[in-house]
């Protein structure tokens, strides 16, 4: 029997329903919306397309989203100066610098941004200060993927409370904090990397396993214990016909969108899981759209504390 879907696209259009009541009572108790700027440096295509829903998501929701571009031959110092006059803004609770950022501003560059950003205004949860209170179990803000993984697991009733869990990848932004994540849930966690040896033998102890690697249709079959649930994180842009002939026959919805488009988003998990996974979330429609929820839910946490005077 195929695995059940994941439905990341109905989970995160409920979160979204749920906030936005909360949007309008804090933008008239506030007088003013909670607000969200976004940097975005250069233009490359990929990053244009993620930040242009994430533009468009938090307009939907009553959010100010403001939008600052930097040309791709901005110097770091540039980027860092206009992260402290957003720090410094009182109309925006939310930061977001999109990644990647250009190679020329040098390898330590993403780090020393993420390290300017005010820890309550860090609606990524990047900030070392957010991500020591994530392992102390204590944190307001969470990294919007990772965090909508778990919504997912949780809205979709998967136990995650003593099950074993898996984690392929071991980046800041992704599979660190999901590990966390699962470990404060009380799952017994275990995060694999590229220097895993039996990677295919120790994913298929996982009752639930996260595929955060970008690199398309890697998780095959074999990685995967019979009835397991498997969440898919990758989203690598594609125009390889041969492999995209490989993994979806003609006819399907996925070929045709290839055929119409000329490339497509794919997932880590080969479709050839499907048989095998007892629950799976699909590219598109999975993790993707939970991202965005939850950076709208973390920059309306973020406004309510700034405002409200919390404690972070
Ligand atoms: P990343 O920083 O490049 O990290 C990839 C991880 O995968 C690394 O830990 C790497 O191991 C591991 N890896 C690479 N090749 C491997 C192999 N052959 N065997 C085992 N592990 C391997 O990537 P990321 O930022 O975490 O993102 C991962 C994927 O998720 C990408 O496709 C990204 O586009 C996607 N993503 C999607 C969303 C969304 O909203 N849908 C959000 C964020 C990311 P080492 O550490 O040993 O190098």
């Amino acid at each position: 029997m195929p695995a059940r879907v994941l439905d990341g696209a109905a989970v995160a259009q409920a979160i979204r329903a749920e906030t936005r009541p909360h949007v309008v009572a804090f933008s008239s108790r506030a007088g003013r919306p909670p607000g969200l700027g976004i940097v975005l440096v250069g233009d490359d295509p990929a990053s244009e397309l993620y930040v242009g829903n994430k533009v468009k998501s938090a307009a939907h929701e009553g959010l100010r989203v403001d939008l600052e571009r930097l040309p791709a031959a901005a110097s770091l110092a540039d980027l860092l100066a206009l992260v402290e006059r957003l720090n410094r803004s009182e109309i925006h609770d939310g930061i977001l610098v999109q990644s990647p950022l250009p190679e020329a501003m040098g390898r330590d560059a993403e780090r020393r941004v993420f390290d300017t950003i005010l820890p309550e205004k860090d609606v990524d949860g990047f900030h070392p200060v957010n991500v020591g209170r994530l392992v102390q179990n204590r944190a307001a803000l969470v990294a919007c993927t990772p965090s909508g993984i778990v919504e997912l697991l949780e809205r979709s009733n998967v136990a995650i409370a003593g099950a074993r869990a898996v984690v392929i990848g071991r980046s800041d932004i992704v599979g660190k904090p999901m590990a966390m994540l699962l470990l404060h849930r009380n799952a017994t966690v275990t995060v694999c990397h590229s220097r895993t040896p039996n990677l295919p033998a120790v994913a298929a102890q996982a009752d639930i396993l996260v595929a955060a690697i970008g690199r398309p249709a890697f998780v095959t079959a074999d990685f995967v214990k019979p009835g397991a649930t498997v969440v898919d994180v990758g989203t690598t842009p594609s125009s390889d016909r041969a492999l995209v002939e490989s993994l979806f026959a003609p006819g399907s919805r996925r070929r045709e969108a290839f055929e119409r488009r000329g490339s497509l988003v794919l997932g880590d998990v080969h479709p050839g899981v499907a048989d095998v996974a007892g629950a799976l979330s699909p590219v598109p429609g999975g993790v993707g759209p939970l991202t965005i929820a939850l950076l709208l839910r973390n920059t309306l946490r973020a406004a309510e504390m700034r405002v409200g005077g919390a404690a972070l």
